[in-house]
């Protein structure tokens, strides 16, 4: 569906030559929602303005299936546009316009008939259920109700990609859950492919199939969401999601103030329901202190892990150890 191919973009800056986005190539399936997450500056924004050549890259491919964006002539390109909607953190209505008028703008750039544009819009304030505030101004409604409004003009031309820029940023929970909602359904109804750039971790577990986490303008590191929040492949991920999340109980933890072997245990939708524990504490005879848990819903499953310590003879504590592996769980020493 998307492939980027070594695309590099650069900017001019004081005599000097800086490369926002730095020889990033990835794919993304149809129908999938491919987060982008990273550092402030990382290169996020301009990679994904680069996408619809918002930002005009320096050098690479882009490919919308099957359709080399970099080779398109204006009117072309033009025309490609209407495959790629856009939100943005700051909803970017038109403050002069109404509901209705906002939606209807992109159709009205492409000259539609009235009657269309009407029948189109009706059908997107339905699908954003804000019908009774077709004529409201953008000063009139929530943060919440601006972005599906905002969804809502993204998705009139039937684009096939959405790109999200912090599109829940500004929002509170409760709002940020009815737009992954809206998300997930422009997904399915309307069989689109999403990428969105977020540096919100529950966001990123609730609604990413998978994760791109960029650094100094490069994707250090891919996997699917489960994996990412897992078992980070570079440290330099691991230290990154650790500075999303609120302290962690590993930072409180401290192994030396006990006397067995502190572990983590990491368990996700095959292993969660083993009674692991208590087959190693009879099989052992060791003794299993827990000292925390966790459990997280990630996409559409769960995931977790358990902070243990694990008292009794050393090489049974091994032998639990390793009896611990055998099972699934992803074991590490603390
Ligand atoms: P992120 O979205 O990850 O915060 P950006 O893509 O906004 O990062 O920015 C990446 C880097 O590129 C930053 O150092 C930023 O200052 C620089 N940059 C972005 N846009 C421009 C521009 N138009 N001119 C010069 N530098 C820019």
């Amino acid at each position: 569906m998307i492939d980027v191919k070594h695309l590099v973009k650069e900017f001019e800056l004081n005599g000097n030559t800086f490369r926002a986005v730095d020889d990033v190539s990835f794919h993304v399936d149809k129908g999938e929602i491919y987060g982008i997450i990273g550092l402030s500056g990382a290169g996020k924004s301009t990679l994904v303005r680069c996408l619809n050549r918002l930002e005009e890259p320096s050098e690479g491919e882009i490919y919308i299936d099957g359709v080399e964006l970099m080779s398109l002539g204006k009117k072309e390109l033009l025309a490609e546009r209407k495959e790629i909607g856009m939100i943005f953190q700051s909803f970017n209505l038109f403050h002069q316009k109404t509901v209705f008028e906002n939606i209807a703008y992109p159709l009205e750039i492409m000259k539609l008939p009235k009657e269309e544009i009407k029948e189109r819009v009706e059908e997107l304030l339905t699908f954003i259920d804000l019908e009774s505030k077709r004529n409201s101004y953008p000063a009139e409604i929530s943060g919440g109700q601006k972005q599906r409004v905002a969804i809502a003009r993204a998705l009139a031309t039937k684009p096939k990609i959405l790109l999200s820029d912090e599109g829940t940023s500004a929002l509170d929970p409760a709002n940020t859950e009815q737009i992954l909602e809206l998300l997930r359904r422009a997904v399915k109804d309307f069989d689109m492919t999403i990428i969105m750039i977020t540096h919100q971790m529950e966001v990123a577990k609730d609604i990413c199939d998978r994760i791109a986490v960029m650094e100094n303008g490069k994707i250090i590191e891919e996997n699917t969401v489960e994996a990412l929040f897992q078992a980070p492949k570079q440290q330099r991920t691991r230290s990154f999601i650790k500075s999303l999340q609120d302290t962690t109980e590993e930072e409180i933890i401290n192994p030396e103030d006990f006397k067995g072997k502190v572990i983590r245990l990491g368990y996700d939708k095959d292993t969660v329901h083993l009674p692991v524990l208590s087959h190693c504490i009879r099989k052992f005879n060791v003794d299993v202190n827990l000292i925390s848990g966790n459990i997280n819903k990630v996409s559409s499953s769960n995931i977790g892990y358990m902070i243990v310590e694990l008292q009794g003879e050393k090489q049974t504590v091994y032998q639990a150890m390793d009896y611990l592996e055998e099972q699934g769980l992803r074991l590490e020493v603390l």
